[in-house]
């Protein structure tokens, strides 16, 4: 038999093209088959239409040598996965009178008589295979045709997700190449995604003629880039031999820009760099109204190096609680570097904190002015290793500008802790 490479995801059902509704499945699949040395090319989502998934199918079924269907496995009239994928591979249906025992036992169990209808859960295309179904009715399937292997998997994640770690694992097992794929993420904050293109892609030359081959991806994403080499390898001791040095180069060329070569987000990286200092930090924010302590304190262990916060929206909390001079406020603005210091003073000696951190600016979509427009950005440091302030142009709406300042303020004060150039 043929190793399996390439596979097509399809997730089937109506409600997940409603705007509510989102297919996580296919990502717990990915992830199982990327585990296995299996690339997903690409993805579907399907409304219960026949004529809709069959084309789908038919498609899918023409490109890659694992087609994985989810969804539509129920026992009423709108799951039709089942039916269509007999239809498509000219395997009629024939029931499996194991299967509908173990659906009677799980009704009996429950002292429930099995419905007539659930006896379409126990219909399987000729030369299919049973995936057991721990949590559920309707069992998966599994169906060699010819050197392709189509799998047919429940909706309902609970079922899922134990079906991909039991049978599906274990029958794909069978069907790879013995190598899984091994992903390293450099990430990045500083620089657009063409900058960070720009410094690494002399590097993809060398990368895609090595062995195993190293794949690049670029994903901009709220602000901060990342950067991801990816090889097919036997163990993760091999990947990383062959990862560490592209990881190196990479990291080398973008300088003072990278937080963290091994995916980390920054407020863990610029955590442990309070917690190795032996500093606490105390914060006073106003437009990100306590975003950043709440990233901060996301990490368990934060009590380490978080003492405190205020959120001092309000230019009357500024003064009374932060002790920022009023003749600062009207002078300059509420958003200006003089009052993020002041701000940044305040909380330190009032929190009783090594670190004061402070940020004030114009998240909008109100309040821009011709020189201060919205997504101007004040963020103040005050430390034993000496004050800061910078302004910053953040981009985007509300939510993103207020997201940026956090994670600007974070870094700043990381490239401060590592004694590296703040622009
Ligand atoms: P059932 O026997 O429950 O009908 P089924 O295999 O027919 O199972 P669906 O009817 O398609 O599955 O989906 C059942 C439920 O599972 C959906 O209401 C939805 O909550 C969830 N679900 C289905 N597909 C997905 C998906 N791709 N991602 C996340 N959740 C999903
Ligand atoms: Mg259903």
């Amino acid at each position: 038999m043929r190793a399996l490479w390439s596979a097509e995801i399809i997730a089937v059902g109506s409600e997940l093209l409603t705007p509510t509704r989102i297919d996580t499945n296919s990502l717990a699949i990915t992830d199982t088959l990327n585990r296995l040395g299996i690339d997903v090319r690409a993805k579907a989502i399907v409304g219960d239409r026949r004529g809709d998934l069959a084309a789908v199918f038919r498609g899918a079924l023409a490109r890659a040598d694992l087609v994985v269907l989810c969804g539509g496995l129920g026992p009423t009239d709108d799951d039709l996965t089942r039916d269509v994928v007999a239809d498509v591979l000219e395997r009629p249906l024939h029931e499996d009178a194991a299967i509908t025992e173990t659906i009677r036992a799980r009704f009996a169990r429950r002292n429930l008589t099995m419905p007539d209808l659930n006896r379409r859960q126990a219909m399987v295309p000729d030369g299919g295979s049973v995936l057991a179904n721990v949590n559920g009715t309707a069992p998966g399937l599994w169906i060699e045709h010819a050197d392709q292997v189509v799998m047919l998997l429940p909706g309902p994640p609970r079922e899922l997700g134990p079906m991909l770690e039991g049978d599906v694992r274990q029958r794909l097992l069978t069907r790879v190449s013995g190598e899984g794929l091994f992903t390293r993420v450099v990430r990045i904050f500083g620089r657009s995604e063409s900058h960070t293109e720009e410094a690494v892609r002399p590097f993809y030359a060398p990368w895609a003629a090595g062995s195993p081959a190293i794949e690049v991806t670029i994903l901009a994403a709220r602000g901060a880039i990342d950067l991801h080499l990816t090889v097919r390898a036997r163990d993760q001791a091999f990947a990383s031999a062959v990862l560490d040095p592209a990881v190196r180069q990479a990291a080398a060329a973008l300088g003072d820009d990278v937080y963290s070569d091994t995916g980390r987000a920054i407020e863990q990286v610029t955590g442990d760099l309070l917690r190795e200092r032996g500093w606490h930090l105390a914060a006073a924010e106003s437009c990100t109204g306590g975003l950043l302590l709440s990233r901060l304190t996301d990490v368990p262990g934060s009590s380490d190096y978080v003492a405190c916060g205020i959120v001092s929206y309000s230019n009357q909390s500024k003064v009374e609680l932060l002790g920022v001079d009023p003749a600062l406020i009207d002078a300059h603005g509420a958003v200006s570097e003089p009052v993020a210091q002041a701000m940044a003073a305040g909380i330190r000696a009032r929190g009783g904190a090594d670190v004061g951190i402070a940020i004030t600016g114009i998240a909008g979509p109100g309040g821009g002015t011709e020189t201060k427009p919205v997504g101007t950005v004040a963020i103040a440091l005050d430390t034993p290793a000496g004050a800061l302030v910078r302004t910053r142009r953040m981009p985007g709406g509300r939510d993103l500008i207020r997201e940026m300042a956090v994670h600007a303020a974070l870094d700043t004060l990381r490239r401060l802790l590592t004694g590296r150039q703040v622009p």
